[in-house]
């Protein structure tokens, strides 16, 4: 049986009270592996041996060195692209083009960091004659990041790149349902160079693992990606020890078409905005909003595409959607076609189990029509293949249907009316709009929500503006005036 042991202090260790968890496989629901189930005392070891290695070894580093390091990481990942991908398949039930997909971008976001980390600088203010005042940026020391399910590697990666490029180290605590590619990045990073103690992995359960990384006085900063009302736990977990926190959370994100979008494109981009990593994707173009003009020709067209769609093992090459998960989750995005259909909903297609597809958690795509914006499936978070299909008379009233839930991730317009497109950018409560686009992020732009989306920026230069402190030095240049207390007759 495949192991996922803790990464601690550079040795892959188990859990000090030899606990061990069940790690399934999407696909067959089979156990295919065991975690390390951590909690406090590992959590401890972890953390106590981030802060020897914060001092000792890393921060010590030149930046030039810490990036020579990373790169090595890279070239690592990308020599082991084609296994880290299969072992997400196998984990996640990602379908493995996409898997590939993540794992370039796990290297390419060590690369990108590393790049970057040199050129952070701090900001000059000169008060003429009086003062040179000036900015150094220094790392925090030990962070906590904590992962979600959806696509571990390229987020793990996410976190620890821009986290260790400006000098931290860190403990990961990577979601209980997929920890095998966590274990594996902190052994490449170690042949990789990257020092004892720099980064390590925890398992464990939330409540447990998580909870105590959280709780922990010596962790100065919490990146979090994953549900809401989790990230609500964690923060006021760590208010008692004043943690700085990310939060990247849920999101309920509207597509808009206009009749003058080029309309095939915009067909691409819907399906592939809700349907890609099995519609486990936190920016998931999840409501479509239609024109009425253009609603019966675009529903028609995207449920042709939509019945065609492969739904499969994630290790064959032609699926394009493979299982969800875990049976948990099935059972909570059945609940919600269930509920739809309730509240008066109607299932265009999918909406149950592919019948060639007994076994796993397999779900078939499933498109929504009928939708009111009241309804649960207009307003929550599914997390999975299941898209709700709305109507549209005018652009203000879109425009207040599309901003009308708690969430603000990501954003997606069709139109070729530039004044109308811009309305939109400045009218949108979102953290991403992608105009006649889909989802494709440079990463040097900010990525984050509004609302229940979440709080602060990560990407680029919003990333070190996470993962570092900030002091302000004042010089006098010249005799400026001091007060003189005391010098006056009693
Ligand atoms: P998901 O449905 O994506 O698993 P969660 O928000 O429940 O969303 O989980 C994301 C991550 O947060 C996982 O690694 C999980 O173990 C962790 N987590 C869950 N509860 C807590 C908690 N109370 N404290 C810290 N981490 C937690």
């Amino acid at each position: 049986m495949r192991k996922a042991l803790h990464f601690i202090g550079g040795r892959l260790v188990e859990s000090a009270r030899g606990r061990w968890m069940e790690d399934l496989n999407p696909a067959t629901n089979e156990v295919i592996a065991e975690a390390a189930a951590g909690d406090g005392e590992d959590i401890a070891r972890a953390v106590e041996e981030a802060e020897k290695a914060f001092r000792e070894s890393w921060w010590a580093k030149k930046p030039r060195e810490r990036a020579k390091v990373l790169h090595r990481l890279a070239d690592l990942l990308e020599a082991h692209g084609e296994e880290l991908a299969r072992i997400e398949v196998l984990d996640t039930g990602l379908p493995i083009g996409q898997a590939r997909g993540q794992a370039q971008r796990a290297a390419l976001n060590f690369r990108f960091f590393a790049e970057e980390a040199p050129h952070v600088v701090g900001e000059s203010f000169t008060v003429e004659g009086q003062f040179q005042n000036f900015t150094i940026r220094r790392p925090v020391g030990v962070a906590g990041l904590i992962t979600p399910w959806n696509t571990p590697l390229m987020l793990a990666s996410w976190k620890v790149a821009p986290c260790l490029a400006a000098g931290n180290t860190c403990v990961l605590k990577p979601a209980e349902w997929s920890p095998l590619t966590a274990t594996r990045l902190a052994e490449l990073a170690a042949e990789a160079g990257v020092p004892e103690g720099v980064f390590n992995v925890v398992h464990g359960l939330g409540e447990e693992a998580g909870a105590a990384l959280v709780a922990h006085p010596k962790v100065k900063l919490i990146s979090f990606t994953g549900e809401t009302e989790t990230g609500k736990i964690i923060m006021q977990n760590g208010a008692r020890t004043l943690k700085r926190f990310s939060m990247e959370l849920g999101g309920k994100s509207p597509m808009i078409v206009f009749p003058d979008a080029d309309l095939e494109r915009a067909l691409d981009a819907a399906i592939f905005g809700v349907f890609s990593l099995n519609g486990e994707r936190c920016t998931a173009s999840s409501r479509l909003f239609l024109h009425e003009a253009i609603y019966r020709e675009f529903l028609d067209a995207l449920l042709k595409r939509v019945a065609k769609i492969r739904v499969g093992p994630p290790e064959d090459e032609k699926t394009e959607v493979g299982p969800l998960i875990h049976p948990q989750h099935w059972e909570r995005v059945m609940g919600y076609v269930e509920g739809a259909q309730k509240e008066g909903a109607e299932v265009a297609i999918g909406g149950r189990r592919p019948p060639h597809l007994p076994h796993g958690n397999y779900l078939e795509p499933t498109v929504l029509v009928e939708v009111k914006p009241s309804m649960r499936v207009a307003q929550e978070e599914i997390f999975g293949p299941v898209l709700s299909v709305l109507s549209f008379k005018d652009e203000e009233e879109v425009l207040s249907q599309a901003n009308d839930v708690r969430y603000g991730l990501a954003a997606y317009v069709w139109t070729r009316d530039v004044g109308r497109a811009m309305r939109f950018a400045q009218g949108l409560e979102a953290g991403l709009l992608w105009i006649n686009s889909q989802n494709v992020r440079d990463l040097r732009t900010p990525f984050g929500g509004w609302k229940d989306s979440g709080i602060g920026r990560e990407g680029g230069r919003y990333s070190f503006e996470f993962y570092l402190e900030t002091t302000t030095v004042h010089v006098a240049v010249g005799d400026h005036p001091i007060p003189r207390f005391g010098v006056g007759e009693a």
